[in-house]
């Protein structure tokens, strides 16, 4: 049974969605003013994992991640987007568009699935208006000067998320003092446009745009109901983001809002958090120049994801070392399975240690990986499961061949691309290199070297190449301009 991690009641928690078979989950996501980092691939790896998961445990999942286009602004209170849209000179929607590729075209490579939807904030502002409506008649919220201001002392729950106390909150050095607000932990729902805002519109409080925080509520609501299962973010999203998502949409329908809640850790890069605005961030198109995307699914997959990543080049190369001794081994097993049946001995009915040892260890792998899984999300001992069956597999295929040997391996090479697939590591087997079809340069290789055995004298091995070309449909002819060699048809019966 699904264990997970509840922020909100700061415990691991039996998953119990709302309606039986079904989930609903909504994830922070990205704000889309420049290129993704590696705090973007952390999060949205590790709850793509999360969803692929669920869908593996037979969940009907509607998953919705959304696009921030309006509204986050940075400390400076300068909104990103525009900011954005003045450094490179381009309309805000321009700005978007460009980014909202960038971060897709990232996370296709990292082999992210696309969230079943992905509602940009700028096309949800009515949504938004009708339920900052719903505050201010609830009298929860509360209109300055055509801006709209939440009032936290009003919502008596407001702090359960983070822990976090109203009174301390006044003390907080950290808040700006705007004197239109009543408390200084109030926070805008609404924001009045000043001249020369070009992101606004227009609502019952005049021209202006909305707050970061309450998009969330509103698409949430809009595309899973007014309860739903599970909302994730970032660890730094805990405060104030979710917890004023959480005084939102709770005050306005009078029921809980997410029932679990889900946060991811951050990347570190040394001592400092892995934060934009320190400088210290590395884009994932720069990555990509070095390692592999699947190397950096990889390497954050080997950490828990509510555990902070510690980034370093060593770190990242040794996660690429790892995965390339899974795929060499992986690209063995399937040699060995596939190795032609004139190659293979007559099964004995011997059943040898190792292939015993194998058997029970593809008969119990699904079971354990499920358990690593259902302890919150342990994708690191998930993964080091995936490594034991791999490496024993790989014991395997060095073992004299035999058909029982190659079933075995066969059954252990699905378990290991069916369990790397919930996890979204498409691990390459070396079928993409076979792919590309080099048979003609190895026969010319094969009738060469025939040539060679006779201009030697070697008449047997020779014969023994031209037959077992032969047995292949492949006719070798000794005419006198030289050798030739053609297909004859199919493969023979031998
Ligand atoms: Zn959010």
């Amino acid at each position: 049974m699904l264990q997970l991690y509840n922020t909100l009641t700061r415990r691991k928690e039996a998953f119990k969605p709302i309606e039986e078979g079904r989930v609903g989950i909504y994830v922070c996501g990205p704000t889309v003013y420049d290129h993704a980092h590696l705090g973007h691939a952390k999060s949205y790896v590790n709850f793509d994992v999360i969803v692929r998961y669920l869908r593996y445990l037979g969940y009907r999942v509607r998953y919705i991640q959304n696009i921030t286009d309006v509204g986050h602004l940075l400390d400076s209170g300068e909104d990103r987007v525009l900011k954005g849209a003045a450094r490179e000179q381009v309309e805000p929607m321009e700005l978007v568009e460009k980014y909202t590729r960038s971060y897709f075209e990232d996370m296709d490579a990292l082999n992210v699935d696309r969230p079943d939807i992905s509602p940009h904030a700028s096309a949800h502002i009515p949504e938004q208006i009708e339920l900052i409506q719903r505050l201010v008649y609830k009298d929860y919220a509360y209109e300055v000067n055509g801006s709209v201001y939440y009032s936290v002392e009003k919502f008596l729950e407001y702090g359960k998320l983070s822990g976090r106390r109203i009174e301390e909150l006044r003390e907080g050095t950290r808040i700006e003092s705007n004197p239109e607000k009543r408390h200084p932990a109030d926070f805008a729902l609404w924001k009045r446009a000043q001249p020369g805002h070009i992101m606004r519109w227009t609502s019952p409080w005049g021209w202006g745009y909305p707050g970061w925080h309450i998009e969330c509520s509103a698409m949430a609501m809009k595309y899973l109901g007014e309860s739903f299962d599970i909302h994730g973010g970032g660890v730094e999203n805990i405060f104030p983001h979710h917890e004023c998502e959480i005084a939102q949409s709770e005050a306005a329908t009078g029921k809980p809002f997410a029932k679990y809640w889900l946060h991811n850790g951050m990347v570190m890069i040394g001592d400092s958090e892995m934060h934009k605005s320190l400088g210290n961030f590395v884009s994932l198109k720069d990555l990509f120049k070095t390692y592999p995307p699947i190397a950096l699914r990889f390497f954050i997959l080997s950490s828990h994801y509510r555990s902070p990543l510690d980034f370093s080049d060593e770190a990242i190369s040794s996660a690429a070392k790892g995965l390339e001794r899974l795929q060499n081994a992986l690209f063995n097993i399937v040699i060995a399975s596939e190795a032609t049946e004139a190659d293979v001995a007559i099964d004995e009915n011997k059943s040898l240690d190792q292939e015993k040892q194998l058997l029970v260890e593809v008969d119990t792998a699904e079971r354990k990986f499920q358990q690593a899984m259902d302890d919150d999300f342990n994708t690191a001992l998930a993964l080091s499961q995936l490594f034991d069956l791999t490496k024993q597999a790989n014991v395997a295929a060095q073992m004299e061949p035999s058909v029982s040997q190659q079933t075995l391996l066969k059954k252990a090479k699905e378990k290991i691309e069916k369990i790397a697939g919930v996890l979204g590591l498409q691990l390459e087997t070396g079928e993409m290199d076979r792919s590309e079809d080099r048979t003609d340069e190895l026969v010319s290789l094969l009738v060469k070297l025939r040539e060679e055995l006779r201009r030697d004298r070697q008449w047997g091995l020779a014969d023994k190449i031209r037959d077992g070309l032969n047995r292949l449909a492949i006719a070798v002819e000794d005419r006198p301009g030289g050798v030739v060699w053609r297909w004859t048809g199919s493969k023979k019966n031998s």
